[in-house]
């Protein structure tokens, strides 16, 4: 990770390779701020920079042995620590995840927590830096011999060190030896233990302005206008955006689906239909059960729109376009039993029932209420 891969920051930047070039490091640096606005990736950068034996212009060069140990996280004077859940009850620590703690970050520089709670294989889990991992850290950096002026230790969210294993760092960090660094980034500094807070010099990252959110989605593939609307919601997280564009994306799949039901079962296409339940059986069950949801709201909201009511029916784009001709379709005569029919499939799903068959019944149903 270089500075130039990180987008904008560029005060922050200048700081940090400051504090580099003269000699300035604290032993313990925080660098606090909202989530999704890339702290840890800038952490891997100034630790990259401090170990590049071959600085230029601001920057780590990429190309010597110890950026490239860095690009394949294998520098050994560089210590990953990050929260953690309990493996099989027993003690835990980071490089017991530390092959999905590469990838995680390889893929998402900004670190969508959630998704490392997935990279994890736990929803809802509350992962932690255990006491272990501190022992562990401790040995390390006692036993280690180092081949760079520092060894640095990268620790991601602090907050999240169990009570027992900041006060085990706690000394390192109050009187660090000489050749050793604490680099941290903390979404949430308010939790992090005051003995620790109160000791690290600490560097504030602020949010991405909306236009600096859309231009790094315009980057990473996304068209213009999806990316501009999109950053206004996100609030300067770029997780958030990334987010809100996978639901866009499942919201035209839904509604494709939807469409071909309705198209097919005006036309009374039942051979198309037939294909299309094989279709939603392969959605799975809880695919099934957010795409009858969907139909069930498209329902109502066409509905609402046959009232001349738009602003009661909040849709997208593409949802406004086909339900603009649709609308008149769904109408007092039918509305109730369509949506009891989206309702009916959504409790025999949930009820183990044969995804085809129950998708094939709905379709034909179908037939007859586009009809009234
Ligand atoms: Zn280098």
């Amino acid at each position: 990770m270089r500075f130039a891969d990180i987008p904008g920051h560029e005060d922050v930047k200048a700081r940090l390779r400051d504090m580099v070039d003269n000699n300035r490091l604290p032993h313990a640096l925080l660098l606090e701020g909202p989530a999704g606005c890339g702290k840890y990736a800038l952490a891997r950068a100034l630790t990259t920079y401090i170990h590049c034996t071959n600085r230029r212009d601001g920057d780590s060069c990429g190309v010597c042995e110890a950026c490239r140990q860095h690009a394949s996280f294998n520098h050994i004077d560089t210590f990953y620590s990050f929260p953690v859940v309990k493996k099989n009850s027993k003690p835990t620590v980071s490089n017991d995840y530390f092959d999905e703690f590469k990838e995680f970050i390889d893929e998402e520089p900004f670190m969508d927590f959630s998704h490392w709670l997935k990279c994890l294989g736990n929803d809802n889990a509350q992962p932690q830096i255990y006491v272990e991992e501190a022992s562990a850290l401790l040995d390390r950096l006692n036993l280690t011999a180092r081949q760079s002026r520092f060894k640095v230790v990268l620790m991601w969210l602090p907050e999240r060190l169990h009570a027992s294993a900041a006060n085990k760092l706690l000394k390192l960090v109050e009187e660090p030896s000489a050749d050793t660094l604490f680099i941290m980034a903390s979404n949430k500094p308010s939790d992090i233990l005051p003995t620790i807070y109160s000791r690290v010099q600490r560097v504030g990252v602020r949010r991405y302005s909306d236009a600096e959110v859309a231009r790094i989605l315009i980057n990473n593939g996304i068209d213009a206008p999806t990316a501009e609307s999109v950053a206004i919601l996100a609030a300067g997280n770029v997780n958030a955006a990334m987010t809100a564009i996978e639901g866009n994306e499942d919201n035209a799949k839904l509604l494709d689906l939807y469409k071909e039901l309705m198209r097919k079962a005006w036309t009374r296409k039942v051979k198309d239909l037939r294909k299309w339940s094989k279709d939603i059986g392969e959605l799975g069950r809880e695919g099934q059960m957010r795409f009858y949801t969907y139909c069930s709201r498209m329902t109502r909201n066409n509905f609402i729109l046959n009232l001349q009511q738009p602003a009661l029916a909040p849709m997208d784009a593409d949802e406004a376009t086909f339900s603009s001709r649709f609308s008149a379709y769904i109408t007092d005569r039918n509305v109730e039993g369509i949506m009891q029919e989206f309702d009916r499939a959504v409790s025999d799903t949930a009820a183990n029932g044969n995804a085809r068959i129950i998708a094939f019944d709905l379709a034909v149903k179908m037939i007859k209420w586009l009809r009234k």
